[in-house]
C-alpha cells in the first residue's frame, strides 16, 4: 500500500512522488508489456525501460511542478555507478533459468534502459520518437516483439520525417542495447586558437586496470560561451565507433571562453572529459555566473568531473574548484548531483588527516542554504525543496554543525514528550536518525515502540530507515536480528531496509552489518523476499566498503556461501570487489591531491572568514553543553 496510499501530513514527498510514478508505470505496461510483449525475458527492457521512461515523462505532463524530467538526470547519474563495472550485463541479455530471469529485473532494465530510451527520444527528436512508437505498437499489437521490431518502426517514422541522422536506427541501437556499460568522451581543442575539436571515446570502467574494446555511435551537440543556448537537443554530429578519434569543425570556437560538448541537458547516456584549460574555464564561469549554464548541464559537470577524478582521468583540483560554486547554487538538481560525490569522499577520506577540513568545506558550501531552508517546511514551497532540505540538513548534522544536531535532538525530545504534535514527515528520518546517533537506548526504544504501533506503511518506512542510525551496540544487534528472527514484526518485503539503514549509518555500523551478514547470510537470504532484497543489501555494501581488509572479508564471504548464491547475487559481489579495488587505488593516487587542495583552500590560514564562522559555531556548542 506504500505504493498507492497518500495521507496528507503523514506521507513524505518522496512517497507521494513514488505513488504518482508507480501509477503511471503500471498503466504504461498496458502498451509496453500487454499490448506488445517481448518475445523473451532476454528483452525485459522493452517492458521495463519504456515503463521507466514514461513513468517520469507522463507524471511530468500531469505535474510539471514535480520536475520529473529534471530529476531523471539524477537517476541517470545514479545508474552510471552500477553500469561502470566490467561485469555488468547489457540491456539485451540472454536468460534461460528462473533465477536468471529474476536477475533481469535490475537497474539496467529499468533506469539504464529508460535513460537510453530518453537519449533515443532526443537524437530522433521527440516527434519522430512519438510517431515511431505509435507505429511499433500498432504494427505489433497482440504480438510478441524483439528490439528489431522497435528499431524498424522508429526507422519508418524517421524516413517519413524531415529529420535525418547519420546511421540507421538499428545500427546505432544494436551497440547501446547489446554492449554493457557506456562511453566516456575525451574532448580536446587541437590548439587554443583552433576552430575544431577532436573527440575520442572508450568504455568507462570504474576500475582503470581493466579496459574493454566496446565502442558506440555517440550523438553530440555543443554550446559555446558566445551563445549559451541549451534548448535544441537534436544532434549536430556523431562520434562513430570505427575511428579512434573524430574531429568536428565548430565555427566561432576560437572566440569562445568555454564550450560544452554533450547532448544538451544531459540527454546523452555518456560522460564527457575535456582538456584542462576548458575544465578551468568551466570552473571560472560556474564561480562567476553559474546561471549561464543550463541547470542540467551544471549537474552533469559536477557529476562527470567528480567521477572522472575518482577514475583517475582528471586532477581532483578541478571538481573541487568547480564544486566551490555550490555556495551560490540554490537549485536542488546540482546539489542532488554533487551529494553522491560528497558521500563517496566522506567514506574514503574518513581516516585522512584532512577529514576535518573536508567536513568544514561541506559546512561552508551548505551554510547559506542551511540558513534559508532550516527544518521547517514553508507553505507553497517548490515540490523538490524537501529533497534539497534533506541533503543540506544531512550534511550539517552528519558533519557536526552543532546547531543542526541540537535542533534535531530537541525536535525528537519534543516529539517523545508529546507525539500528538505532528513533525514534518519529510524530515522525520533525519531528525530520528540524528537523535539516535548519540546512542540513547530510550530514543531507540521509543521509536521501535512507535514502529510496532503504527499501521501506516509510509511511517513504518521512515522508522525502519532511521532505526539503523543507533550507535548503541546492543540496540543495533537487536535491530539487525529482526531480519532473521522467527517472531520479527517486520514484514519480509521490508527487512532488507533494516540492514541497508545500518550499513549507511556510519563506518562503525557498516562493519557491524557486514559481520552480521557474513555470519547469517544463509538465514537472511530466504527472509528478505527474494533477489531484490539481497541485491539491495549487497549494493549498499558496495558503496561503503573500501579497504583491503574489506576485500579479504568479501572473498571469504563469497567462498563460504558459494553453493547458495544466485546469479544476481554473484554479480553484485563481483561489483563490490571491483569497487573496493578502485577505492584502494584511490587512496594512493588521489588522497594527497585532495588533501593539498583542502589545505590550500580551507586551512586555518587560507579562509579566515570561514574559520571564524566555524569558531562561532563551536562556541555556541560549548555554551549549550555547559548549561
Ligand atoms: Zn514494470
Amino acid at each position: 500500500e506504500v505504493a498507492l496510499l497518500v495521507t496528507d501530513g503523514v506521507t513524505t514527498t518522496a512517497t507521494k512522488q513514488n505513488v504518482g510514478r508507480i501509477i503511471c508505470h503500471e498503466n504504461v505496461h498496458q502498451w509496453f508489456g500487454n499490448e506488445v510483449s517481448p518475445v523473451s525475458w532476454t528483452y525485459t527492457w522493452l517492458n521495463e525501460g519504456f515503463a521507466n521512461f514514461f513513468e517520469n515523462f507522463a507524471t511530468d505532463l500531469v505535474r510539471p511542478d514535480w520536475r520529473m524530467m529534471d530529476q531523471f538526470v539524477l537517476a541517470l547519474q545514479n545508474v552510471f555507478q552500477s553500469d561502470a563495472v566490467a561485469s555488468v550485463n547489457p540491456m539485451t541479455h540472454a536468460v534461460y533459468t528462473p533465477s536468471e530471469i529474476l536477475g533481469t529485473f535490475n537497474a539496467v532494465a529499468y533506469q539504464k534502459s529508460g535513460s537510453v530510451i530518453r537519449m533515443m527520444q532526443h537524437f530522433l527528436t521527440p516527434e519522430v520518437f512519438r510517431q515511431g512508437l505509435v507505429i511499433y505498437i500498432r504494427s505489433n499489437t497482440r504480438e510478441a516483439a524483439t528490439p528489431l521490431n522497435l528499431y524498424a518502426a522508429l526507422q519508418q517514422a524517421l524516413d517519413q520525417s524531415s529529420h535525418s541522422i547519420n546511421f540507421p536506427v538499428n545500427t546505432i541501437m544494436q551497440r547501446w542495447a547489446n554492449q554493457g556499460g557506456f562511453p566516456v568522451l575525451t574532448v580536446t581543442r587541437s590548439a587554443a586558437s583552433a576552430q575544431s575539436i577532436v573527440v575520442e571515446q572508450e568504455r568507462f570502467l570504474m576500475d582503470r586496470s581493466q579496459s574493454l574494446p566496446d565502442r558506440w555511435h555517440v550523438p553530440v551537440n555543443w554550446v559555446l560561451s558566445t551563445n549559451p543556448d541549451f534548448s535544441d537537443t537534436s544532434p549536430q554530429g556523431w562520434v562513430p565507433p570505427t575511428f579512434p578519434a573524430q574531429s568536428f569543425n565548430i565555427p566561432g570556437l576560437s572566440n569562445a571562453e568555454w564550450y560544452i560538448i554533450s547532448l544538451k541537458q544531459q540527454t546523452g547516456y555518456y560522460r564527457v572529459n575535456y582538456e584542462p584549460s576548458n575544465w578551468a574555464a568551466l570552473a571560472r564561469v560556474l564561480n562567476s555566473s553559474h546561471e549561464s549554464i543550463h541547470v542540467l548541464n551544471r549537474a552533469q559537470i559536477l557529476d562527470d568531473s567528480f567521477n572522472l577524478a575518482r577514475n583517475g582521468r582528471l586532477n581532483y583540483d578541478y571538481p573541487f574548484t568547480i564544486s566551490s560554486y555550490l555556495v551560490k547554487e540554490s537549485d536542488y538538481i546540482p546539489w542532488g548531483a554533487a551529494n553522491p560525490a560528497f558521500t563517496y569522499l566522506d567514506t574514503v577520506l574518513s581516516s585522512s588527516p584532512v577529514y576535518n577540513l573536508f567536513q568544514r568545506y561541506l559546512l561552508h558550501l551548505s551554510a547559506p542554504l542551511y540558513e534559508q531552508l532550516g527544518f521547517q517546511a514553508v507553505e507553497g514551497e517548490p515540490f523538490v525543496t524537501p529533497y534539497h532540505r534533506n541533503i543540506i540538513l544531512d550534511l550539517n548534522c552528519r558533519h557536526g554543525n552543532p546547531e543542526c544536531l541540537n535542533t534535531a535532538q530537541s525536535l525528537l525530545e519534543g516529539f517523545r514528550n508529546d507525539d500528538s504534535q505532528p513533525l514534518n514527515a519529510d524530515i522525520q528520518t533525519l531528525v530520528f536518525c540524528s537523535g539516535l546517533r548519540g546512542g540513547s537506548a530510550e530514543n531507540f526504544n521509543f521509536l521501535w515502540d512507535r514502529y510496532l504501533r503504527t499501521s501506516d506503511s509510509s511511517e513504518q518506512s521512515i522508522l525502519l530507515n532511521a532505526l539503523g542510525c543507533t550507535s548503541n551496540e546492543e540496540r543495533r544487534a537487536f535491530y539487525m536480528n529482526q531480519v532473521i528472527s522467527d517472531d520479527s514484526p517486520v514484514r519480509e518485503q521490508d527487512r532488507h531496509t533494516i540492514l541497508v539503514s545500518v550499513i549507511n549509518a556510519s563506518p562503525n555500523s557498516t562493519q557491524a552489518a557486514f559481520e552480521f551478514i557474513i555470519e547469517n547470510f544463509a538465514a537472511i537470504q530466504p527472509r528478505v523476499q527474494g533477489l531484490t532484497g539481497t541485491t539491495n543489501i549487497l549494493n549498499a555494501l558496495a558503496r561503503r566498503l573500501t579497504s583491503q581488509a574489506d576485500f579479504d572479508q568479501v572473498e571469504s564471504f563469497e567462498a563460504r556461501y558459494q553453493n547458495i548464491f544466485t546469479a544476481g547475487e554473484l554479480a553484485s559481489i563481483a561489483g563490490i570487489k571491483e569497487n573496493i579495488a578502485s577505492s584502494i587505488t584511490w587512496s594512493t593516487q588521489n588522497a594527497p591531491i585532495v588533501e593539498a587542495w583542502l589545505r590550500a583552500n580551507y586551512d586555518d590560514s587560507g579562509a579566515p572568514a570561514l574559520v571564524s564562522g566555524f569558531l562561532v559555531l563551536i562556541s555556541i556548542f560549548v555554551t549549550i553543553y555547559n548549561h
